[in-house]
């Protein structure tokens, strides 16, 4: 994945002719711009990560994220991507999702939605908040609110 340089905006782009190579550049340029609205330094790994979870509606697991840098030539340390994954969430830009205490998940969507788990393969998949209803709830404890609702329904392979 090209990401374009600091000192020459354009130059990048301009060389490349292939078109997978310049939908990346575009990916690249847009999450750029969402880091530094989000008041985060857009450094080359961070548009990295960045471009590799932004660039469709998907979930992936921070060990996915590590494997595919480390598998296009990027030398990234497990900590920076883990860290950079918790700056994403903490600013909104990703939401951290709690599957199965295993390991970290991070949703490219930050829309409200709940989620299938395949427990047999571990895919998620989105639910729409729409498709859900809740008949009762417990009163929340006094002083507090339900600031938000999580749910995962598990599935597994008939017979
Ligand atoms: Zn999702």
């Amino acid at each position: 994945m090209r990401i374009r340089g600091d000192r020459w905006p354009g130059a990048a782009i301009m060389l490349n002719m292939d078109p997978n190579a310049r939908k990346l550049d575009a990916v690249a340029i847009r999450c750029e711009a969402r880091l530094s609205e989000c008041g985060i330094r857009p450094t080359g790994q961070r548009v990295r990560i960045a471009s590799l979870l932004l660039c469709a509606p998907q979930h992936l697991s921070a060990e996915q994220i590590l494997a595919t840098l480390r598998s296009s030539g990027a030398r990234v340390s497990k900590a920076t991507v883990y860290n950079t994954l918790n700056l994403f969430a903490a600013r909104g830009i990703i939401r951290q999702l709690s599957v199965d205490g295993s390991r970290a998940w991070f949703d490219s969507n930050v829309d409200a939605h709940y989620h299938f788990h395949d427990t047999s393969s571990g895919a998620l998949i989105d639910v729409p908040v729409p498709e859900v209803e809740f008949s009762r709830l417990p009163s929340p404890p006094p002083g507090t609110e339900v600031a938000g609702i999580d749910l995962i329904i598990r599935l597994r392979r008939k017979g």
